[in-house]
């Protein structure tokens, strides 16, 4: 009896803190690759906002129409096109972790609340998920893909 482990031993809590240098090393590794990323992503955005509405049907009038109609539309339709391409939710979750960053809340796990390996963290700073919960994710996106 009473021979049960505890989940989560203190010395792994103490180092799942992170301390106010890593937060800044991970910030810096971040905003590098954000960097990077958006030069990628300014010839790929050019060319598909360029070349959406003449390629499509050629009824370009009521297509402006509508634009106007909606004041955020384009905002809708940038923020939907970043995150129908795969560059696009690399950013999306970038700037979530810069976020989380900012909320001192970085470097847990959002789905356990367990604190995501260094390891882990600094291969994909951006992780949201511990490696266990990362896991089991991929294993229901596979379930849900057949
Ligand atoms: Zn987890």
């Amino acid at each position: 009896m009473g021979k049960r482990r505890k989940s989560l031993c203190p010395e792994l809590l103490r180092k799942g803190k992170m301390k106010k240098k890593e937060l800044e090393k991970f910030e810096a590794l971040l905003l590098e690759k954000r960097k990077k990323l958006i030069s990628e992503m300014g010839h790929l955005k050019k060319a598909v906002l360029e070349t959406t509405p003449k390629d499509s049907a050629g009824d370009i009038s009521s297509y402006s129409y509508h634009m106007a109609d909606q004041g955020t539309d384009a905002m809708e339709r940038e923020k939907a096109f970043l995150l129908a391409s795969k560059d696009g939710r690399l950013l999306y979750h970038i700037d979530e972790a810069l976020r989380r960053i900012k909320d001192k809340t970085y470097g847990k796990c959002l789905e356990c609340g367990k604190p995501i390996s260094r390891a882990r963290l600094e291969a994909v700073p951006h992780a949201r998920l511990c490696i266990n919960c990362k896991e089991k994710e991929e294993k229901e996106k596979l379930k849900q893909g057949q």
